[in-house]
């Protein structure tokens, strides 16, 4: 991620701390407030009157009423404190989500391009800024953009590689932020997604989960202790051909059974292709699968299969007994969710947690704002100091 701005911000943590705590419970109570940070009523309470009168957080009209019978006023954040842009990058298309600082989407657009070179890329997203502005014309004042990729982006925001869009050390933010005036922050799209569903979506209230998606690509990312997994190494994708099944079709880069060639959706239309000797697209091969198509059953449980073996291989390695499965190709494992059971339960002993998956139903376009709620992750102390 960067920072354009490298002037240095200064909040106290508590106060930092007690925002974030509201933005991503609230609605919440004082009390639940200052249990979980560790905080006396009389100091939450004073720490959160200076949020009210700067109008990030207000006090939510609730009925219902404590054990002394006032009404309990929990506290939440504004969700127009502050507006947010996020866009999900692929080869040929911007996907742009203007937000409210929940992350709630509140316009869409996209851009479509053929022309990758860095320059015109620059363009447009130049242009769809000022399109979602104008579309969302009550949210002029945007604070910070967000962009997710499928690459590699190191540590300070520049891209590494985007190999779909044919780039290598590539400093997309730094000149963006200058055009827009306002911080801009690029991150890989793995990342981006675990963010958001900590923050947002279903890793809310979560403190240690994996988020595995399957799609285009096959990404793995991981919240400990209630951080997002960061790490150089999380930015690079490992783990895409780690062997799930010894009998299973050898993949581009010669592993027999991998990850990315079981659950990948250009490794699985490719092997239909094969098969059915003209081009399957990935919703025919659902529509295959539930016709009762032998091919497609047979790729369809042996995904499946794969799935379960992952989950239970991340569990037992991570330590983590909640996961959110999210993707384009989310359907592989709603299909065969029996047969993903089945695997994860294979090796695990009756005193091992239960697992716990949560899907999400959004697609591609969640993958926006998962963009967005980096923008509102990386920035959101500068609005307090605002
Ligand atoms: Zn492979």
């Amino acid at each position: 991620m960067k920072t354009i701005d490298t002037e240095e911000i200064s909040v106290p943590d508590s106060i930092a701390d007690l925002a974030r705590a509201v933005l991503i419970h609230g609605p919440v109570s004082r009390g639940e407030l200052a249990e979980q940070l560790g905080l006396s009523l009389p100091t939450l309470t004073r720490l959160s009157r200076a949020l009210i009168d700067r109008g990030i957080l207000y006090e939510v009209d609730d009925l219902s009423q404590n054990t002394t019978g006032r009404p309990t006023k929990p506290l939440d954040v504004r969700p127009e404190a502050g507006y947010y842009m996020g866009v999900k990058l692929t080869g040929d298309q911007a996907i742009g989500v203007l937000t409210d600082i929940k992350a709630n989407e509140l316009v869409r657009l996209e851009a479509n391009f053929m022309d990758r070179r860095v320059s015109t890329v620059h363009r447009i997203l130049v242009k769809l800024y000022q399109d979602l502005i104008e579309k969302a014309h009550y949210a002029s004042e945007v604070k910070a953009l967000g962009i997710s990729i499928g690459g590699y982006v190191h540590q300070d925001g520049t891209i590494g590689y985007a190999s779909f869009l044919g780039w290598e050390n590539v400093d997309l933010a730094g000149p963006l932020s200058e055009e827009l005036g306002i911080p801009v922050y690029i991150e890989n799209d793995i990342v981006a997604v675990a963010g958001a569903e900590h923050w947002f979506g279903l890793g809310r209230g979560h403190t240690d989960f994996s988020v595995i998606t399957v799609g285009a690509g096959l990404g793995y990312g991981l919240v400990r202790r209630d951080r997002v997994v960061n790490t150089q190494d999380a930015r690079l994708g490992i783990g895409t051909h780690i062997i799930l099944d010894a009998d299973g079709p050898t993949c581009s880069e010669g592993y027999k059974g991998c990850a990315t060639e079981l659950l990948t959706t250009p490794a699985l239309l490719e092997q239909a292709t094969a098969h059915f000797g003209h081009t399957v697209s990935f919703d025919e091969l659902v529509t295959l699968f539930k016709e009762g198509d032998t091919f497609a059953r047979n790729i369809f449980f042996r995904a499946g299969r794969a799935l379960g073996r992952l989950i239970a291989l991340v569990s037992s390695l991570a330590l983590v007994d909640t996961f959110v499965l999210a993707g384009e190709a989310i359907e592989l494992f709603r299909s065969t969710e029996d047969v993903v059971w089945e695997e994860i339960n294979r090796d695990r002993k009756v005193e091992f947690t239960p697992l716990t998956i949560l899907v999400d139903e959004g697609n591609f376009v969640a993958w926006a704002r998962g963009a967005a709620a980096v923008a509102i992750q990386s920035s959101f102390d500068r609005l307090l100091v605002a």
